[in-house]
């Protein structure tokens, strides 16, 4: 048994389930080895490696590494990527070991004449969390509104695999899932295992001639801390950081890259991403910050990942609150809630929610700059990118017609500096007075000075227009949308107008009147109705 970072490891060869049982350690991995070469040298198709800093991901590069340093330098020709996807908002002590791990492997990689060749994968700045969440207001992400893994670590993964497809006409993915793992990581193994071209390697289920190759499928969870621990890594990271990584959480599961929708969610591991709420808790981040004092500095940002979450009465209350009456397109959608009531499905979370979110984001990102106690690498801390902002901001401006253009303001004060992004719109016409003037006016009635706002920035943008085709349709869908007097306003017409939809009107000819024609007025708002109430924004 090893001890290390303290961890307890059980090595026991007589364990029927581990994968060196019956041939022992040694003549396993040579056999594994021996694998990998054949695979390497049998065709021309590159190689990429899924690699997220975790345990699996790591097993898998350190054998192929082990393998390819055997391998006569004018044979090991053909390129091997090693892939990352940095979601932006990953654990920063994970992020920071993945990025270390990535120049360590470019510079032996070098140094050795290895075609490894590291590639840090990063999200496009309008997929990124902070974009869709304080920029378009999607609300936190939840099983059936899970909008996040497909644009943090699907998309960027998979661009990058069929590039390299377009580029070389197919690709080899090695990943580090293992049986062990989970039943629905089982199946899907064995599912791309049905109809294979070759024995070791199955298509992948959704990407186009990509074929997978999973070397320590068969292997247990003490079978690679055993392989870690035994063989030091070969590109200059450090196993023992690895494991002091894992120490003290509890569920030993990762997150491994990425590339299709069969992965679970994420979050539970330590390398998920820190805002996660798919999860109840982050254990991960809990447990580094309770087993490491040094870790402290991590707790605001725990604390907003909490107040992100909306599992809890109270908090499903405040997520109610923080969120519109009406979908993110202008149309109210209904449902019938718990007790049978009649209730609107809450859209993207609402300005003043998205201005609370960015704030409280600032300022903890401020918070940890300033923290003597915190490390030096945290110093300069970047939660959200100029780009994210500015993407955030166009949204605000352009989009959702918010010509306040309040993230300046709230930038230069929380952190202190000049905002360093240039103006979205030159022509905003409309001054801070003006617009106060306007709010004033309309004595607290938050819909009705949206509705005014917008329609002034409507006009003004296709005042220098050469044609003003669009402009009635867009004063119209304005109108429709800001057409209540508040919530309790919209739920009433809903529903009144679905007790319409459910009666039958006959003219005095005896036809049937269309339900169109009982529209109630000329601006008529869009009703739907859904029985998914977390299908929202
Ligand atoms: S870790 Fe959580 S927030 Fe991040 S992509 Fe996975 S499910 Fe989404």
């Amino acid at each position: 048994m090893h001890s290390w970072a303290g961890m307890m490891v059980k090595s026991d060869p007589k364990n029927k389930n581990s994968a060196f049982h019956g041939r022992g350690f040694t003549k396993s991995i040579s056999e594994m080895k021996q694998e990998i070469q054949e695979l390497y040298l049998a065709d021309e198709v590159p190689w990429v490696i899924g690699y997220s800093g975790g345990k699996d991901s790591t097993a898998v590069l350190q054998l192929t590494w082990l393998a390819l340093s055997e391998l006569d330098s004018r044979k090991s020709k053909k390129p091997v990527y090693v892939i990352t996807t940095d979601t932006l908002v990953e654990n920063p002590v994970v992020a920071a070991w993945a990025s270390q791990s990535h120049d360590a492997m470019r510079k032996t990689a070098q140094k050795e004449n290895l075609p490894i060749r590291p590639h840090m994968l990063k999200p496009e700045i309008r997929d990124s969390f902070w974009v869709n969440l304080i920029g378009k207001g999607y609300p936190a992400p939840r099983h059936k509104f899970r909008w996040c893994t497909e644009r943090l670590k699907i998309k960027p993964s998979t661009t990058f695999i069929q590039n390299t497809v377009n580029q070389h006409g197919e690709v080899i993915l090695l990943i580090g899932a293992r049986k062990a793992e989970s039943a629905a990581r089982a199946h899907s193994i064995e599912k791309r295992k049905e109809g294979s071209p070759k024995e070791r390697l199955t298509p992948h289920v959704e990407l186009f001639n990509c074929l997978v190759y999973t070397p320590i499928e068969d292997w247990t969870n003490d079978d690679v801390w055993t392989f870690l621990m035994r063989i030091p890594n070969k590109w200059g990271a450090s196993h023992k950081d690895l494991l002091a990584m894992y120490r003290g959480a509890s569920a030993d599961n990762e997150c491994p890259l990425v590339v299709d929708t069969s992965t679970p969610s994420c979050g539970n591991s330590r390398f998920g991403c820190w805002v996660c709420t798919l999860v109840e808790e982050d254990k991960s981040m809990t447990a580094m910050i309770q087993n490491d004092e040094e870790q402290e500095w991590m707790l605001p940002l725990l604390e907003l990942r909490n107040d992100l979450d909306f599992r809890t009465d109270e908090a499903r209350k405040q997520d109610r609150y923080r969120r519109d009456f009406r979908r993110m397109s202008g149309h109210l959608t209904h449902y019938k809630n718990k007790d049978g009531e009649f209730a609107l499905v809450p859209g993207p979370y609402t300005q003043k929610s998205r201005i609370m979110w960015l704030t409280q984001l600032l300022e903890i990102q401020q918070l940890i700059r300033d923290n003597d106690t915190a490390p030096d690498s945290v110093r300069n801390i970047e939660l959200i990118s100029l780009e994210e902002l500015q993407e955030i901001r166009r949204i605000w401006v352009v989009e959702k017609h918010e010509i306040e253009d309040y993230i300046p303001a709230i930038y230069e004060e929380i952190v202190g500096e000049p905002y360093p992004g240039l103006p979205i719109d030159e022509n905003l016409i409309f001054d801070q007075q003006s617009l106060d003037l306007l709010k004033e006016v309309c004595e607290g009635d938050d819909l009705r000075y949206e509705l005014l706002r917008n329609l002034l920035d409507i006009e003004r943008k296709y005042r220098t227009k050469g044609s003003r085709h669009g402009l009635f349709k867009d004063l119209e869908d304005t109108v429709t949308r800001s057409y209540f007097e508040n919530e309790a306003d919209a739920t009433m017409w809903a529903k009144r107008k679905a007790m319409l939809k459910e009666m039958v009107f006959v003219s005095s000819d005896g036809s049937e009147i269309d339900h169109d024609g009982l529209q109630p007025n000329l601006f008529s708002p869009v009703i739907d109705s859904d029985n998914d109430t977390e299908n929202q924004a």
